[in-house]
């Protein structure tokens, strides 16, 4: 495929492309709005409380990866939230509009974002923005990770003794997050691997973590209260037509210390292989399934 690499940080003069799909003087049909102008009044829940919820897509030759999986998981966060949100047929336009003015040059990160809107009062904002896929992502698609297994300071029971904290929806409310990531970044690693207060696995900060173990893949199931990964959901579609089998299993560290191999799936970065959680080396067992070949497979993307 003719994709465009990036090197180096975001830049302010890199393309961006920003669709409106719904509030502010939006009208009712999805338009694109110049990429350098304000869209947001200061006041927006989204801005001020994180209040809203969000999804983050590949685009790749010119379309969006897997779009209904994500409107589909942006309609249980929705939900979750007591957010309306535009349909999805509004958003489906919005997607399509969007992907055609990004183009197939280079891939892209597609975001759709849904916030309550502003606090003085007044509709709810949809929009999508995207953006180029940063030269950390495709490092880590390309050379793997070494990653820092954290404690979340959350039992593994979330979504049974504390619904209100939505675990397993993708709200905006990131910042602890993206702390956690700074923290790792910190110490000389790529990426965070979170556990329950108990030592369960859960989840990377923006992705699914899955093992291989005696030829099968084994990733953390959603009651342990993480989000529904669309690109594990892709690839257990796709895996047992290849011989492999995908199944959801609670983990321990050790099962991830004594794996054949371990990933982070996510959308846009794909599969990252984990090279060393904090001191240990993982084997480079070349008799690990392919998840790499097939998550482009599951994703459209090879
Ligand atoms: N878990 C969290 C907390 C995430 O933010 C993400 C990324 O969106 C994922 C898992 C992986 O989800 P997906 O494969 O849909 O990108």
């Amino acid at each position: 495929m003719g994709t465009v690499k990036r090197t180096g940080p975001p830049r302010a003069s890199d393309p961006r492309v920003v669709v409106l799909v719904a509030g502010g003087p939006a009208g009712t049909r999805p338009r694109v709005h110049p990429a350098d102008e304000p869209l947001l009044l200061a006041d927006d829940l989204a801005a001020v409380r994180g209040d809203g919820c969000f999804e983050t897509l590949l685009v790749t030759g010119g379309k969006a990866a897997k779009p209904d999986r994500h409107l589909d998981r942006l309609a249980r966060s929705a939900a979750a939230l007591d957010l309306t949100g535009p349909d999805a047929r509004a958003w489906r336009e919005g997607i399509e509009l969007a992907a055609r003015e990004w183009g197939a040059a280079s891939e892209g990160m597609l975001r759709l974002v849904l916030s309550r809107g502003p606090e003085r009062g007044g509709d709810e904002t949809a929009y999508i923005t995207v953006a180029p896929v940063t030269a950390q992502a495709e490092k880590a698609r390309a050379e793997g990770i070494a990653v820092t297994a954290l404690s979340r300071g959350f039992p593994a029971d979330l979504a049974e003794s504390a619904p209100w904290m939505l675990p397993g929806s993708k709200t905006l409310s990131y910042a602890a997050n993206m702390a956690a990531l700074r923290h790792a970044r910190a110490g000389g690693f790529d990426d965070v691997i979170y556990l329950s207060s108990e030592g369960e696995v859960l989840e990377g900060p923006r992705s699914t973590v899955v093992i291989a173990r005696s030829g099968e893949l084994l990733s953390p199931p959603t009651e342990v209260g993480i989000l529904e990964g669309t690109t594990l959901g892709a690839l257990a579609e796709l895996a047992p037509s290849e011989g492999v089998a995908v199944r959801r299993e609670r983990l321990l560290l050790t099962d991830l210390l004594t794996a054949d191999a371990v990933w982070m799936l996510s959308s846009v970065t794909l599969a990252a292989r984990v090279h060393r959680i904090d001191s240990v080396v993982l084997p480079d067992a070349a008799a690990a399934p392919d998840v790499a070949g097939m998550v482009d497979r599951a994703v459209g993307r090879a």
